[in-house]
């Protein structure tokens, strides 16, 4: 008998044996010619799957707050105006962050499951200058996705640059950073990207690089700031090794591996295969009768699903009883909704049979804690998106 239950919440997730097989090897010298090989290639695929070709990669020690601190850092100067367009816990906690780096921060919130309209962010950008544009591309703690194209798009007419966090989605859910004009896109290496937690990684715009190049006062933060890094960064790439803080040799060696995986699945086969993961696993909760965060389909996350639980049943009784069945899942985030629902995440190297027995263990749960439902309803709804063509 297997002795663990599926993991799957959002982020760390089931990750590939070989990326697991790549951690344990023996560490290598950071200067080692089969590192600075294995460095300079995960830079290069870093841009085949951010669809960003003349995007600067950034990969450091750290996690995905470490990628949300380095693009604030790096591109905030005091007195600067951001809008902060917010889904939930992930874009308040980036105001909170912006503004240590002398941020002046303006928050466009929506309440949980819903996203802000675009006009609304339009007549934002009209009222006031911004220097730079926040957004949680899908804010983990509500399922949420909000569209990236249209505020690229706000980006380009209105000269502000647009930051994207994608730690939950960059891998998962469909992102063409160069062709949609976004100017960063960061995310960290436990979810989609498929490596064990430990990677802050980023792409930055040409247009970002400039707007740091030409700052005026120092980067706040030391150990972040990109004086340091990019050196680094365009040494390696160029196959020869430079130091500032020694790389995480064994997680690096372990996003190679994922990243060539990523490639060869295919960025489109990608996005499809997530959504229709994500479609199927929404079919589910509709079977079982299970309300979601998400006012609608549209607002979606293919990366990770938050259904309400059942009146009457608590995540205490059933979350337990879904890990007994075999998948480890997560509670509620939100501060405002925290103990009304509950996160799946299914992203990354997850399969078709992994998200059938999370449903299974699901259905378990819920027949253990007294819900009424016909048995095998979400599993057969799922069963059908799957296999629709
Ligand atoms: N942004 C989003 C959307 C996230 O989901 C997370 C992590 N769940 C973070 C930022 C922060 O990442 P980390 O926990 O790796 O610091």
């Amino acid at each position: 008998m297997k002795d663990r239950p599926l993991l799957m919440i959002p982020g760390p997730i089931e990750f590939d044996p070989e990326v697991i097989l790549a951690m344990g090897r023996p560490a290598t010298s950071h200067v080692a010619p089969g590192f600075i090989e294995q460095f300079g290639s995960a830079l290069e695929m870093m841009r085949e799957v951010w669809l960003a070709t003349s995007g600067q990669p950034f990969i450091m020690s750290g996690s995905g707050t470490l990628a949300m601190d380095m693009a604030a850092s790096n591109l905030v100067e005091e007195g600067d105006a951001v809008l902060v367009v917010s889904t939930g816990y992930f874009g308040e906690r980036y105001a909170e962050l912006l503004k240590r780096y002398g941020a002046v921060v303006t928050l466009l919130s929506s309440p949980p499951g819903e996203v802000p309209d675009v006009g609304e962010i339009e007549d934002e950008l009209q009222r006031k200058k911004y220097k730079l544009l926040t957004f949680t591309h899908v804010d983990t703690s509500t399922a949420v996705k909000v569209n990236p194209e249209p505020i690229g798009r706000l980006g380009l007419k209105y000269e502000t640059l647009i930051i994207l966090d994608g730690v939950c989605s960059v891998a998962g859910e469909e992102i063409r950073q160069e062709a949609w004009g976004i100017d960063v896109v960061l995310t960290a290496s436990q979810k989609a990207i498929g490596v064990p937690p430990g990677l802050a990684l980023l792409v930055a715009s040409q247009r970002a690089m400039e707007t740091f190049l030409s700052r005026k006062t120092p980067v706040r933060n030391y150990y972040a700031d990109w004086n340091n890094w990019l050196p680094v960064m365009e040494s390696y790439e160029a196959r020869k090794p430079y130091y500032f803080g020694t790389p995480a040799v064994s997680l690096i060696s372990a996003l190679c591996v994922s990243l060539s995986q990523i490639l060869e699945e295919g960025m489109e086969s990608r996005f499809r295969r997530h959504a229709a993961i994500g479609s199927a696993f929404r079919a589910a909760c509709k079977g079982l009768a299970l309300d979601q965060v998400p006012r609608s389909d549209t607002v979606a996350a293919n990366t990770l699903s938050a259904p309400k639980y059942p009146e009457g049943i608590s995540g205490a009784e059933l979350l337990p009883q879904i890990n007994k069945a075999g998948a480890t899942l997560a509670g509620g985030l939100h501060p405002a909704i925290k103990d009304s629902y509950f996160r799946v995440g299914h992203m990354g190297a997850v399969t078709q049979g992994d998200l059938l027995a999370t449903i299974g263990a699901i259905e378990t749960g819920l027949l253990k804690c007294g819900y009424h439902f016909s048995a095998g309803a979400g599993i057969n709804a799922a069963f059908k998106v799957l296999n629709s063509d």
